[in-house]
């Protein structure tokens, strides 16, 4: 029997949804409620390649999931509620309690809430998301699937800061690593598509807004470049990724900021919006790299420098490397990115071929490349979708 699953990632001020037909995997609508809470508040929505989108006055979560589910009916994607069977939530942190998704109960909903001292700005949104669908679809069966929970397979040597060990065991810092959905999903590809002996060693590049990079032996996550926090690692959009820690106190001494502004300037200001002084986004920096803006050029560059690096240290934990894996916004489009990292991998056995490279193939290294090269797109909903398919089938 096919069920109408919802996949549900509720950020700070938006809520992205996906209803699939499960088990068919069949799309049906995808959409966005942007702006929640402000004057601009509206819900796009995309069905058979149609976007369309409505303005309408969100006030709260709970109020832009009354209207989604409106819209679903309005749209004659369903006929009534009830035919939503499951819905799924993306929430950012599962602490090391959650090693896979679980459904929702009263024991669930309050690690998520503990959890918000982790994850401030994500953890409150899910819960909020949750709350608002026990309201409005009480049938329906509720899955929650972390971030962190693919990462949850790191060895210790990956995971444990060099700290005070009792940080680790009072207060839980360690490394958690994200994206676990995105890096699931396209690991499980690769080893779909080129078979279980030829992805025993990859490295997959989820290169977004946020961008994180992953160590995947035999299937589990064994490093991840995010850490305690979405903030380490690569460099990012606005994020600073991995920079010397003593800056922190540098700055709030010498320009006298506090945690706030400091926690703002490395999580907004910096990256590859500080960098080039131009934007976060790859398209426009490329655009003035192009036309010679040296600090685009070189927000570039230090980009996909930071990205080779991951990549290095990741072969070494690999002791190798089959496949390596490009996704998410820049990881999908930017040929040029993907360019400029793997002509630096050659070492590796990394061998592209420019014009596969250009045209956003699916494998884009060379036949004769040691290692395979691979564009996938990501479907982290997907995976959420699948997660709820088994409760559902239990
Ligand atoms: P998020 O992390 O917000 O989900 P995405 O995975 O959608 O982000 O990635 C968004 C980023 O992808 C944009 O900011 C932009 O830098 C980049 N991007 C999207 N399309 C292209 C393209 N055609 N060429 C280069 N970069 C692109």
């Amino acid at each position: 029997m096919s069920n109408k699953i919802l996949a549900v990632n509720a950020g700070s001020s938006s809520i992205k949804f996906k209803l699939y037909l499960m088990p068919e995997e069949e799309l049906l609508i995808s959409g966005e409620a942007e702006n929640i809470g402000q004057s601009t508040s509206q819900i796009a929505y995309t069905i058979n390649k149609k976007r369309q989108s409505e303005s309408l006055p969100l006030t709260d979560h709970a109020s832009a999931i009354e209207n989604i589910i409106q819209i679903l009916e309005n749209s004659g994607i369903i006929k009534e509620k009830a035919e939503i069977t499951g819905v799924g939530h993306r929430i950012s942190h599962g602490g090391n309690y959650y090693t896979q998704a679980v459904q929702v109960d009263a024991d669930v909903e309050a690690k998520i809430d503990e959890l918000k001292v982790l994850s401030p700005l994500h953890n409150p949104n899910g819960l909020a998301g949750i709350k608002a669908f026990e309201k409005f679809l009480p049938q329906a069966l509720e899955v929650v699937s972390f971030d962190t929970s693919f990462h949850q397979t790191l060895p210790e040597k990956a995971f444990v800061y060099a700290l005070p060990y009792e940080y680790y065991e009072k207060y839980h810092i360690r490394k958690y690593g994200f994206h676990g959905q995105s890096h699931y999903y396209v690991s499980q590809e690769a080893r779909r598509l080129f078979g279980l002996e030829n992805t025993r060693k990859i490295i997959s590049c989820h290169l977004g807004n946020g961008s994180s990079i992953t160590a995947i032996r035999d299937g589990h996550s064994i490093n991840t470049s995010m850490g305690f926090t979405p903030l380490a690692g690569v460099v990012m959009g606005t994020r600073s990724g991995d920079i010397d820690p003593e800056i922190l106190p540098y700055l709030e001494e010498t320009l006298n900021l506090d945690s706030h502004q400091i926690r703002d300037i490395l999580n907004t200001q910096s990256g590859l919006y500080g960098i080039s002084g131009i934007s976060n986004d790859v398209r426009q920096i490329q655009t003035a790299a192009t036309q010679g803006n040296q600090r685009a050029q070189l927000a570039l560059t230090i980009f996909t420098h930071s990205i080779q690096q991951y990549i290095g240290a990741y072969a070494t934990d690999l002791n190798g490397l089959d496949t390596l894996i490009f996704t998410a916004g820049i990881g999908e489009h930017s040929a040029t990115v993907r360019e400029m990292i793997c002509r630096q991998l050659g070492y590796l056995g990394v061998q592209i071929d420019p014009d596969k490279n250009a045209h956003d193939e699916l494998v884009i290294s060379r036949p004769d490349s040691p290692v395979k090269v691979a564009v996938i797109p990501t479907n982290e909903e997907l995976v959420i979708a699948r997660d709820v398919m088994k409760f559902i089938n239990n």
